[in-house]
């Protein structure tokens, strides 16, 4: 038995360590592409935020993601992480 240790992520705006479902992952596709993955799925080279304001602003702001996954963010994910958390559309 036992339970799975919950893996843990950094955000990148505030540097805290969060459950990794906790947080918002933006993954930089093998293929090129950049998305947000609430379901943490997609493979590729991943970084993470907190789904809040000024976590999301401040990753936006400063490029932090753009930097961490080595492209520009495209505008749809520039958009989706400025709508935040309340915004998420269920697809
Ligand atoms: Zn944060």
């Amino acid at each position: 038995m036992g339970r799975r240790k919950t893996p843990m992520r950094k955000c990148l705006a505030c540097q805290e360590m969060k459950p990794k479902k906790d947080l918002v992952r933006v993954v930089h596709r093998p293929d090129g592409g950049v998305q947000v993955d609430p379901g943490g799925k997609v493979s590729g080279r991943g970084a993470y935020v907190c789904p809040r304001p000024a976590c999301l602003e401040k990753v936006l702001k400063g490029k932090l993601l753009d930097r961490a996954l080595g492209r520009e963010l495209p505008p749809e994910v520039r958009e989706r992480l400025a709508l935040g958390a309340e915004g998420s559309p269920r697809d």
